[in-house]
């Protein structure tokens, strides 16, 4: 199921970014400290009483060309307006309401989506008038909080949870396999859906007044069903605001959640760099299935070595995605690319399968008996039990006797055994620990 899109935007200095970080919580900590994973992040999964929604510091986009702090906050405002669905509009409550707040509110009540007022730096009770004046800004009763003092985050958390829209009725059936195509511009990533549906189509129609067009194509190949996820949301607007970095990911995003298998498209030509990243990140938090693209083959000069050596700079820039399997195409001239949806097939049956439970617990406990967890304080971690829970993505619950004994590194010596016995090809796959009560 799609997590919904929540967009936190504001004027700079309000506490955009000190929210941002509560909301994704220990999450992000968990992430960042893996290697390989960017940190000015701007975007994460964040939790409230079992919903699960994508946030996003609209604060953190650069805006290419808006050297005025104003026309920044209006295009961060008017990007979160198409892409989010519910918007939390940020104000300060020491500084009081001001101009830019106004701006910006004005272009809110256009959105047609939930905005939620807070005004944050309501650090004590004292503070808690300030919250008055933000009324006259007409969004309902303002929620007062702190983020440096975490207050009033859980109230906020519920007010946007309680106002995200009804889920999408899902359009597809299981037998369905939804492929998003994501990566910067120019990568190629219209071109390659025009050379796997076999004929120059146009994949765009403006729609005007539709905020998300979302277009996607279904087709059938080898009695397997597909559909490509957000086709048009690959066509070039010619906004400013596109050519900015973080925009590609925020654009990105939607698709990424109505995925089951992601294709992380490279420019071969150009070679990797930092947006491909972030991207590629997402796909990874959201427990995708991910396959590595590198488009453009034809143009690049190649020996005997060169894929391999491509293969390692994938590796050693996506250290946290080993999983994911890397094709070599080209959409110009066809090259390859007839592997390429075998390949999705693969993964996406490895993302939805499942194992049976005695034989986890023989891999589980084989791995332990072969490396027994470090002592920690004199107290070693114990695994009980092992079970998978769900599939997309393949979620392991271990009982242990103390969920805070296991740690990243035998984490990840549990998972590799895990792999090891059972591939798990294309898909990442999470382990969470429980105590055995
Ligand atoms: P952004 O530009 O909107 O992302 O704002 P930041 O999150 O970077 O915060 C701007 C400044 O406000 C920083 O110095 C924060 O430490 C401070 N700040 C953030 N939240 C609070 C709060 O709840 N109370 C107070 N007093 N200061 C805060
Ligand atoms: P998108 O922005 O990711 O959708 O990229 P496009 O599909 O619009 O392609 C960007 C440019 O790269 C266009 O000029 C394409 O003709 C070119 N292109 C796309 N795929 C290939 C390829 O495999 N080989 C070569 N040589 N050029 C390509």
């Amino acid at each position: 199921m799609a997590r919904p899109i929540v967009a936190i935007v504001g004027r700079p200095n309000v506490g955009k970014s000190t929210i941002f970080n509560r909301i994704i919580g220990d999450r992000l900590a968990i992430v960042e400290d893996k290697p390989g994973v960017t940190r000015d992040r701007i975007y994460g999964i964040g939790e409230w009483m079992g919903t699960s929604f994508s946030v996003i510091d609209t604060g953190g986009i650069e805006i290419d060309g808006a050297d005025e702090m104003l026309k920044s906050i209006r295009m961060q405002a008017e990007l979160a307006i198409e892409e989010a669905d519910a918007i939390v509009f940020m104000v300060d409550g020491k500084a009081g309401l001001t101009g830019s707040d106004s701006e910006v509110a004005q272009m809110l009540y256009r959105a047609k989506k939930p905005v939620i007022l807070a005004v944050n730096k309501v650090d004590n009770l004292k503070r808690q008038d300030d919250i008055y004046e933000f009324y006259t800004l007409g969004f309902g009763d303002p929620i007062g909080i702190s983020g440096s003092h975490g207050i009033g985050i859980g109230d906020l958390l519920e007010a946007v949870v309680t106002n995200l829209p009804e889920k999408e009725e899902e359009q597809y059936g299981e037998d369905t396999i939804r492929v998003a195509l994501i990566g910067r511009p120019n990568v190629g990533k219209s071109s390659l859906v025009n050379a796997i549906l076999g004929e120059e189509r146009v994949i765009v129609s403006d729609q005007a007044g539709t905020t998300r067009d979302a277009i996607d194509t279904p087709f059938e190949r080898d009695d397997q069903k597909f559909v490509l996820i957000d086709t048009a949301g690959m066509r070039k607007r010619g906004k400013v605001y596109e050519t900015t970095e973080k925009y590609s990911v925020m654009r990105a995003m939607h698709a990424i959640e109505r995925a089951d298998v992601v294709l992380v498209v490279i420019n071969g030509e150009e070679g990797i760099i930092e947006q491909d990243k972030h991207i590629a990140g997402y796909a990874h938090e959201a427990g995708k299935a991910a396959i590595f693209v590198v488009n453009k083959w034809d143009v690049v000069e190649k020996d005997d070595k060169t894929m391999q050596q491509f293969s390692q700079k994938i590796r050693d820039h996506f250290l946290f995605m080993t999983y994911a399997p890397i094709a070599f195409v080209s959409a110009k001239t066809k090259q390859r690319l007839h592997k390429l949806l075998p390949i999705v097939v693969e993964v996406s049956e490895q993302h939805a399968m499942r194992v049976q439970t005695h034989l986890l617990n023989d891999v589980v406990s084989d791995a332990v008996a072969m490396n027994p967890p470090p002592t920690d304080k004199g107290k070693r971690l114990k695994i009980n039990y092992a079970t998978q829970v769900s599939v997309k993505p393949p979620t392991i619950l271990l009982f242990v006797n103390d969920p805070e004994l296991m740690h990243f590194s035998y984490e990840r010596y549990l998972e590799n055994r895990i792999r090891a016995a059972f591939r798990f090809e294309g898909t990442p796959i999470r382990l969470f620990t429980r105590k055995k009560s």
